[in-house]
């Protein structure tokens, strides 16, 4: 197996673009080599400029949940081409779009399009402390909203206390109005609701964690804090970015029967191009600029090209139920087999599995929160990336992210992973 073009690519971008990469987590930091450059991809399967072949377990990080460079998406973006990529003036798609979203989750009201879940997650909670006329919010431990300031702030041990910043440039002043709670503990919302009295915004959470790996809400958790934010009048803010039309086509609150006050969307929504969006309650959104007074607007929000491919990704979606039990099906049978293996090979490791999204955890702990995630073996990890990879299986770089199934992945591709897995597994207890 040959990475010539890739390091040479890599060694390159390393000169002109800081670390080689346009996000961290694909320099490969976490597992050591060399990141591979992709040149197309179709269906399950990525190509590198080496033109080798893996089985894609990212799929964009969400966004190919059919598979890439499918037909129906690249037809609607070809159409929309045609007509000029931009106007920076409104367009019947972005109608059809706020229409469907509206009709697809129960809980949105209206919504507003952006060009990032970062600057979804960001809208979301200026317009919930311009709503409430508080300042502060409370996010979960291990919880990513994207990189804005207020939300790059790690717990510590000191949880409940005022937060530090996690990156130099996050101003004290930022940091100090993000409160932090471990994710799945209701006592401590209560806690810092308690020492913070009508002072809380919002709280904000993945309701099915992705981001420090797959975590699961535990039984009453997410209704907990709905009730709580009832009781508090705080905005509850879901950023379903990751679980969006993943979980079910309405996201985590359709499957959980749980609705936030207001959603930030990302990643499926735009069919695989730069889509954010956040939406709510009419009341919320209402105080959005120009109907109200909290500013925030995009000069590319909404582009045609993006619109044209994110709603022929949703519309696609919505037509097609069946997509949701084949991921959910083509994921459990991955996962089942996985455990399999793993209790064969005498090893104890922890799977967590919602729908299409699931994480091998390489730590025997039952994994709630960032604690508890945090006890995975990341050199191991590290050791069953690089020999997945070297059998054309393409991971997520980092044990603590999820892996993504698309409907292109079936039995054939099941079977070539879990081969590939046996064989890595082997190379961890050697
Ligand atoms: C990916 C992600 C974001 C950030 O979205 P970007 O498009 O990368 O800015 C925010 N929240 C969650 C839950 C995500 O998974």
């Amino acid at each position: 197996m040959s990475n010539d073009k890739s390091k040479s690519l890599f060694e390159k971008a390393k000169e002109y673009i800081p670390g080689g990469v346009n996000s961290p987590v694909r320099a490969f930091r976490a597992v050591g080599g060399n990141p591979l450059f992709m040149k197309r991809a179709k269906g399950a399967y990525l190509y590198d400029e080496d033109d080798q072949e893996y089985i894609d377990l990212i799929n964009s990080w969400g966004p190919m949940i059919l598979g890439h460079a499918h037909p129906v998406v690249e037809e609607a973006v070809k159409i929309a081409l045609v007509n000029s990529p931009s106007f920076g003036a409104p367009t019947a798609r972005e109608v059809e779009m706020a229409e469907l979203i509206c009709s697809i989750v129960p809980s949105v009201e209206k919504v507003r399009m952006v060009n990032s879940g970062t600057e979804a997650t960001m809208s979301a909670i200026r317009v919930a402390r311009g709503y409430t006329g508080r300042d502060k919010i409370i996010k979960m431990e291990g919880c990513y909203h994207g990189h804005g300031d207020s939300f790059l702030i790690a717990a510590g041990s000191g949880a409940m206390t005022f937060g530090t910043p996690d990156s130099p440039g996050v101003t004290k002043g930022t940091a100090k109005d993000t409160l932090i709670a471990p994710f799945n503990s209701i006592s401590a919302v209560e806690k810092i609701i308690d020492e913070n009295k009508n002072e809380i915004a919002a709280i904000i959470l993945e309701p099915v964690v992705g981001n420090m790996g797959c975590v699961v809400p535990q039984p009453g958790y997410l209704q907990g804090l709905r009730t709580l934010c009832d009781k508090h009048s705080i905005v509850l803010i879901f950023d379903e970015v990751m679980t969006g039309f993943r979980l079910a086509l309405g996201g985590a609150q359709e499957l959980y029967n749980v609705k936030a006050d207001m959603t930030t969307l990302g990643k499926i929504i735009g069919g695989g191009l730069p889509v954010g969006a956040y939406g709510g309650k009419k009341e919320i959104m209402d105080y959005v600029s120009p109907l109200g007074p909290i500013y925030q607007a995009g000069t590319l929000s909404g582009n045609p090209l993006a619109m044209a491919a994110g709603l022929a990704m949703l519309k696609y979606l919505k037509s097609n139920p069946a997509v949701y039990n084949q991921i959910n099906q083509t994921t459990t049978k991955l996962v089942e087999g996985l455990r399999d293996q793993i209790a064969k090979a005498g090893q104890k490791f922890t799977i967590n599995q919602v729908g299409s999204m699931f994480t091998l955890f390489f730590t025997d702990a039952n994994v709630i929160d960032f604690d508890t995630a945090k006890t995975s073996d990341t050199q191991k990890f590290a050791i069953y990336f690089q020999s997945m990879l070297s059998q054309g299986i393409y991971l997520a770089p980092s044990q603590y992210e999820a892996m993504f199934i698309s409907n292109a992945i079936n039995n054939v591709e099941i079977d070539k992973i879990l081969k590939a897995s046996e064989q890595a597994l082997r190379q961890i207890k050697a």
